[in-house]
């Protein structure tokens, strides 16, 4: 596959980018915009960049939200409620339609990997199989990493423990753990202690929904660095959410902010899940309950974002687009200084791609041909038009092509306008 005229991140000029056998083969700069040959594509000034990576999702309750009540307090807790009347009407058929159309909804966003958590707190363990099932099924067409998400509690909820391991038995990839949701703190050290442990044992990647809570005092993030960085493998880790970081005092930050860098842990933030579940039981002023973005990124630790929900008992907006996400960030976290913006995809593609372990990632010679093209030039102007994705392109095949949006008639169309 040949393209020319694409614009790459952090270059103003054009370039030519060549594919085959389903790895990239050549980048060159171009001299100038060239008249692309037959069978070119061209790319017309658009940002070709890696595709998007959607590093936390709930794929096994996406698009149930009001089956069979709607979460009207809008908590994380009446949230887990509602799910709890669901789980009953979960069916291997139910979860794979749901999956699937999810998965549509984020390759038409230009993500081409994807980690969903799945809950293992049901004895059936029918969301881990089936998803288990998909993910061989999708193998060449997308990255699916599967979470055993203990939702109601690893130690909590009975049989939490075994029904995690059976689950990486069955092939989930990553081992997670909900420890501010457990009865107790000290059920909560333990839970990080014994889901690391089975990390080890299943040689497997760790992502907790750690701290997700406006409680200054839940401060499981500092037991998940912590055992990470004496097992040696932070790199592996992931905590998703520490919403509380967000209220947590400034001095103990700064404490911790040492650790958190020494372990090398990910971290994952969901921005629009966060400010809609978080601070609801303030009155005012009223806490954004967002986890320090801003100053993780400035301190040299790994940060990625998430949409977490889409249409779920959690969240019941969500389109799939994690442009929209990286928009609300931007906004909540305050990084709306221009040098936030010139890097701005970094925090839905090479960081989530970091955070996920994947390998070969990246436009570069030698790497599978994985891109996309937005509709735009840099990371700013994709960012403020929330381009669409124009091509989506998996190991050198289109797997997703649109024509840009365009207004047939209006009276304030400037003639020579671009
Ligand atoms: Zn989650």
């Amino acid at each position: 596959m040949d393209i020319v005229n694409a614009r790459l991140r952090h270059h103003s000029d054009y370039f030519s980018i060549n594919t085959a056998n389903g790895y990239f083969t050549e980048i060159s700069m171009q001299s100038g915009r060239v008249i692309p040959k037959e069978g070119q594509y061209d790319a017309q000034g658009n940002l070709l960049c890696a595709p998007f990576v959607e590093p936390h999702i709930h794929l096994d309750a996406a698009l149930t939200a009001g089956e069979p009540e709607w979460n009207q307090s809008g908590t994380l807790f009446e949230g887990i409620e509602r799910w709890r009347q669901r789980k009953p009407m979960l069916s291997a058929d139910d979860i794979r339609r749901r999956a699937l159309s999810t998965i549509e909804l984020l390759v038409q966003n230009g993500v081409q990997a994807i980690r969903t958590h799945v809950d293992t707190t049901d004895p059936t363990l029918i969301g881990i199989r089936t998803l288990c099932e998909l993910r061989e099924e999708l193998r060449d067409k997308i990255d699916l990493q599967i979470v055993a998400f203990p939702q109601d509690g690893l130690l909590s909820f009975p049989d939490g423990l075994t029904l995690q391991e059976q689950a990486l038995q069955l092939g989930a990839d990553v081992v997670g753990g909900i420890p501010h949701f457990e009865y107790t703190r000290d059920l909560g050290v333990e839970s990080v202690k014994k889901l690391l442990e089975l990390a080890q044992k299943y040689d497997c990647l760790v992502d907790v929904h750690c701290d997700e809570i406006d409680d200054p005092s839940s401060r499981f993030l500092e037991v998940l660095a912590s055992e990470a960085l004496f097992s040696g493998i932070g790199h592996r880790v992931t905590a998703s959410h520490t919403t509380a970081m967000h209220s947590y005092d400034n001095a103990y930050c700064s404490k911790l902010f040492g650790l958190l860098k020494k372990s090398g842990i990910n971290f994952v933030s969901c921005p629009t899940e966060s400010i809609h579940l978080q601070g609801r039981f303030d009155t005012y002023p009223k806490r954004r309950g967002v986890t320090r973005v801003k100053e993780l990124q400035e301190a040299g630790i790994n940060v990625c974002l998430g949409q977490d929900s889409i249409f779920d008992p959690w969240y019941s907006l969500g389109n799939g687009k994690l442009l929209r996400t990286l928009d609300f960030a931007m906004h909540i976290c305050q990084m709306m200084g221009y040098k936030d913006y010139t890097k701005a995809l970094d925090l839905i593609s090479d960081n989530s791609a970091k955070t996920l372990g994947l390998e070969g990632y990246g436009v570069a010679v030698g790497n599978p041909a994985n891109f996309i093209i937005l509709d735009g030039q840099d990371d700013y102007t994709v960012l403020r038009k929330q381009s669409d994705v124009l091509l989506s392109v998996r190991r050198g095949h289109i797997i997703l092509e649109r024509e840009a949006a365009k207004v047939i008639s209006s009276p304030w169309i400037h003639e020579t306008a671009d």
